[in-house]
């Protein structure tokens, strides 16, 4: 039988591939994986046209993922550099990459993070209508951006951000609100300026049954992007984040009608006793849609440190039913990620996400946990290696700094509670002098 998107392919009962990689990674019945995906509530973004991709699901009952965002911009456009950056987070296991290119050879760039990418590859096709098509905003056609898109979906793109809930409607209220920051989405200040300057509703959201052709015929999965989510915890759950919310669930309906895959995008900065209510709307506004969070920051005062301010927030979304974490760098607000910092973001989103996926009773996520307790107690140094988040960073803290007795370790040496339990409990003898 033949079948269109995963969801298309799920509602008919059709256990694809992709499906069958997911429910073994997961460790879920591919029958409920298939209900859940049929329902909107998993997605497996997996474009047609991707052949390297190891599929991954996003969604109810599953391991929370992480994204990385990486690309060439006016001010840094070494594509080698960022080569670089992508066989990094390959190595580091990260389940998605969203290229966010703006400037010069985007496709070139883009043909190559297809190709050599295992992880699933996200983008934002309105950063390269305006890097690409190189002319002003302004005079950017309606079906320039369409192309674009087209063009995306044509190279293996597996999920495209949108911003189709900033409406006229949303935008006017933008204007009128007493928002700190505007709009601080780069894609949704682009749209806003485009619909401003030509005095026009938003062409993403009139246009949205022929992406949806795009976007049924390649199996692209549509991330509906929050272009007025909050950029600053001033501004967080107002009437504006919420009234372009309610469209995304309009959208996502329409979308869910044609079998395309939906994620909903989400804030961003926001306190930590805003998160938890702000899943629940999301998942009831967007009917059980996967949510994909930014952060959310939960403070604005630390640049530098930023990715813990967002893995923080993170940890807390992922416990209360977030899907997708975007990785945010000590970078962020300051400059674009180098190497660096780009490695400290993953880290810190994996722990977020880890955090998240042991409070959900995800499948093996405690195991991983206990594991580790089990190697500390036994003072096994090299299983606690094997089983850290960053093995490199643990072993190198050990090796700068080695105890007068090898079981131990610097912190408490021969007081180490560790090895006095496990001397006692194993009837040996104890000398603390
Ligand atoms: S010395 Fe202290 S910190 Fe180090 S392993 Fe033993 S109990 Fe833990």
């Amino acid at each position: 039988m033949n079948f269109t998107t995963q969801m298309d392919a799920a509602r008919k009962g059709i256990v694809t591939k992709e499906m069958e990689i997911v429910s073994q990674k997961e460790k879920i019945d591919v029958s409920k994986l298939m209900d859940l995906i049929a329902k909107g509530q998993v997605v497996i973004p997996a474009n047609k046209n991707h052949k390297s991709i190891s599929p991954e699901g996003i969604g109810k009952n599953l391991r929370t993922k992480i994204n990385v965002n990486l690309g060439i911009s006016r001010d840094c456009n070494n594509i080698d550099s960022e080569i670089e950056k992508v066989k990094t987070a390959l190595d580091m296991k990260v389940e998605s990459i969203m290229d966010l290119s703006s400037y010069g050879k985007t496709r070139e760039f883009r043909e190559k993070l297809i190709d050599m990418s295992s992880a699933m590859i996200g983008s934002v096709p309105m950063y390269d209508a305006v890097g690409f098509l190189d002319k002003d905003l302004k005079d950017i056609k309606e079906e320039e951006f369409l192309d674009v898109i087209k063009q995306h979906a044509l190279d293996g793109v597996d999920f495209i951000t949108i911003h189709a809930g900033l409406t006229r409607s949303v935008s006017k209220k933008i204007k009128n609100h007493d928002r700190l920051t505007h709009i601080v989405s780069r894609g949704g200040s682009l749209l806003f300026a485009w619909m401003e300057l030509n005095n026009k509703e938003n062409p993403i959201y009139t246009n949205f049954d022929k992406i949806l052709d795009i976007c049924e015929e390649h199996d692209v999965t549509l991330s509906l992007g929050d272009a007025c989510r909050p950029g600053c915890i001033s501004d967080s759950t107002d009437g504006v984040q919420i009234d372009e919310l309610i469209v995304l669930g309009e959208l996502t309906k329409r979308a869910w009608k044609r079998n395309v895959q939906v994620m909903i995008e989400g804030p961003g900065h926001m306190a930590i006793d805003e998160i938890e209510a702000n899943v629940v709307l999301q998942k009831r506004l967007c009917h059980g849609a996967p949510f994909y969070v930014l952060g959310p920051l939960v403070t604005d005062i630390a640049p530098g440190y930023d990715h813990i301010t967002s893995a923080i927030g993170g940890a807390l979304a992922s416990s209360k039913g977030v899907d997708f974490l975007c990785y945010v760098t000590p970078a962020e607000h300051l400059r674009l990620p180098n190497l660096e910092d780009m490695k400290e973001g993953i880290i810190a989103t994996k722990i977020a996400a880890h955090a998240g996926d042991i409070a959900k009773n995800i499948h093996g996520a405690r195991d991983w946990d206990n594991k580790m307790s089990k190697a500390r107690v036994e003072l096994d140094w090299e299983e606690m290696f094997n089983l850290c988040i960053d093995p490199k960073k643990a072993r190198r803290y050990r090796d700068e700094s080695r105890p007068t007795h090898d079981d131990s370790c610097t912190m408490c040496g021969k007081m180490c509670s560790m090895r006095t339990v496990k001397k006692i409990l194993n009837e040996e003898e104890l000398s603390l002098i």
